[in-house]
């Protein structure tokens, strides 16, 4: 479809805009598609800041699509370790080896191919699409909806499927066919440094002319979202055993959050635990059953919150006077100086952090 006159501008300024803007970053003019899809996987809900480092050491860990289909999940998780979202480096994990084993190592090259790899939604398809192969593919996040909102005045909210369509078309008709990779690339830019969520750079935005969201006073109520998300308050009381120089650790392989990822033998409760309450509760028996403990430190609470979930943890410093007898598979007995080799969550990394103490914990 050919492009209308606001269109026209829109694509002509951000292309003009991307030649001074362009900010250096070492996946840009990567060619390589399994470097290409790793940097876009690291960077989906992550901020470029936060996900360089991490691309980096993925890149020198496992050079080859093989290397990283080869390696074993606890080191895949363990580099993943504070990145968050971590179905993210699950899907990462068997994404690889699909490839590595099913295509003989050699990424997909269409569109629609890239798009049914697991852990890959519409929006790295497009990006990979573009950026490895080419290909016409307009990418929409976050920082497109905001900008397409602002600049083009939409106030359908970008959480229903109206919006979807109508900003996926946009998207698609602003797009500079013949170069879209850079296209892609620059309005990826715009959004991360120059129409920001907070405190966008109007004054000097090439867009500012035609932008509708400046002209008429919208910046702060573009885009619109339809609902909030409720986030669900859970509070975790995690019992750190220890006996001698070891603790007990406990992995995460139920469908939950952290799959995977370790972190202590846990009383989930609807409110926060004083320690009568604690040791008369039902989970805490089932868990020490006989075993002698003495309680020896409540930590101050900490919190982590995810998308949909506010997590409050009290970690309660427990010593036992014999070795815990337990039905439990997860849990498991390991030396103190070695908890450094396993991926926890980032609220059980807050609370080794605050005591500083990695090898000793009590
Ligand atoms: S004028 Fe302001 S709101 Fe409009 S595109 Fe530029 S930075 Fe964004």
């Amino acid at each position: 479809m050919k492009k209308s006159t606001k269109q026209q501008f829109f694509t002509k300024n951000l292309l003009v805009w991307f030649e001074t803007n362009d900010r250096p970053l070492p996946w840009k003019g990567e060619k390589n598609p399994y470097y290409i899809w790793l940097s876009e996987i690291i960077l989906q809900q992550t901020r470029v800041e936060q996900g360089l480092p991490y691309f980096e050491k993925f890149k020198a860990a496992f050079p080859t699509v093989f290397d990283l289909a080869n390696a074993p999940s606890d080191k895949v998780m363990k580099l993943w370790e504070g990145l968050g979202y971590y179905s993210r480096a699950r899907n990462l994990h068997f994404t690889a080896k699909f490839i590595a084993e099913e295509l003989n190592g050699v990424f997909p090259d269409t569109h629609n191919a890239i798009l049914g790899l697991k852990g890959v939604g519409p929006y790295t398809a497009a990006a990979i699409a573009s950026f490895a192969f080419g290909l016409p593919h307009a990418v929409v996040d976050g920082n497109v909806f905001r900008v397409l909102s602002r600049v083009f005045g939409i106030k359908t909210p970008i959480d229903t499927t109206q919006g979807k369509k109508e900003f996926n078309q946009l998207a698609a008709d602003l797009l500079a066919k013949k170069i879209p990779a850079i296209y892609n690339q620059a309005i990826m830019d715009f959004g991360a440094t120059q129409c920001t969520p907070a405190n966008p750079n109007c004054a000097i935005c090439p867009m500012q002319k035609k932008c509708t969201a400046f002209g008429d006073k919208l910046i702060d109520i573009l885009p619109v979202k339809s609902k909030k998300i409720k986030k669900r308050d859970r509070f975790f009381n995690y019992l750190v055993f220890k006996r001698a120089d070891t603790i007990i650790l406990n992995k995460r392989s139920q469908k939950d959050i952290w799959l995977n990822l370790y972190d202590f033998p846990l009383v989930e409760t609807t409110a926060l635990l004083d320690e009568p309450a604690l040791t008369k509760h039902n989970d805490f028996q089932q868990i020490i059953g006989t075993t002698t403990y003495s309680i020896r430190k409540a930590s101050k609470p900490f919190k982590q919150l995810l998308t949909h979930q506010k997590i409050v943890a009290v970690f309660w410093e427990i010593e036992l006077k014999a070795e815990l007898l337990t039905n439990e598979s997860d849990f498991f007995e390991v030396k103190q100086k070695n908890i450094n080799n396993f991926a926890f969550p980032k609220i059980v990394d807050l609370y080794f952090k605050d005591k500083s103490l990695y090898l000793e914990l009590f």
